[in-house]
């Protein structure tokens, strides 16, 4: 086996942040152990990580280091995972006839990108507009954290955000808009400090063209309150 080939090739899918499909790739067996069990093994993986790098474990500063990244992985960074988490979907009937398109802009999202393990750091600007039914303005923050908390690439977290928002809205007419920093581009590889990542997924109404372009001016106001 070419060992540089193959390095070139994991490399090349890395930074090319090519992504198959909108589900994240799961094994069916990624709940059989517990998160207590999941901390305990991740803990032994980080020790196993430090140690070959050559860090003295028994150190102050270090002993616990491999515990909580291990409690960080399973319980926050990565706890999107895990569909337990999933924001219960409370709807409400549109009592006001509000008919028009509905933003919410600004929302502040960390992530990881998954062929690095690095954090992606931006805003999620969405709309939707309603059928008959609305959400809670929070309920979109959380559905953004949820899926932002898993290992990603920035074109899936796009497409599951606003896949869970028609799911729970009963509509197709919504969309995402995110722009966001990834470290893995811009603290090393090419080191690009100033370059941040757009993504977008138009649903049902938003394909067409004035009303895209109606959302992309709202996010685009200066909010400075
Ligand atoms: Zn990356």
């Amino acid at each position: 086996m070419d060992i540089d080939k193959t390095l070139k090739n994991i490399e090349e899918i890395g930074d090319n942040h090519i992504s198959g499909s909108t589900e994240t790739p799961m094994r069916p067996d990624a709940f059989e152990l517990s998160d207590i069990e999941k901390i305990e093994s991740i803990k032994k993986d980080v020790e196993s990580i430090m140690h070959t790098l050559g860090l003295d474990l028994t150190d102050d500063s270090l002993k616990g280091t491999p515990n909580r990244v291990a409690k960080m992985f399973v319980q926050e960074i990565f706890g999107g995972l895990h569909p337990d988490r999933k924001p219960k979907a409370s709807t409400f009937d549109n009592k006001y006839k509000y008919n028009e398109m509905l933003v919410e802009k600004n929302i502040i999202l960390y992530s990881t990108c998954e062929h690095h393990l690095l954090p992606i750091v931006g805003k999620a600007h969405i709309a939707y507009i309603s059928n008959g039914t609305v959400v809670g303005l929070s309920k979109m923050n959380r559905i953004v954290d949820y899926y932002a908390k898993r290992p990603q690439v920035q074109e899936r977290l796009t497409m599951q955000i606003v896949r869970e928002l028609q799911n729970v809205l009963g509509t197709e007419d919504v969309a995402c808009v995110i722009d966001a920093k990834h470290l893995c581009v811009n603290s090393r590889g090419i080191r690009d400090v100033d370059s941040s990542t757009v993504t977008s997924e138009f649903g049902g109404a938003f394909k067409n063209p004035n009303t895209k372009r109606e959302f992309l001016d709202y996010i685009q106001m200066e909010t400075d309150f």
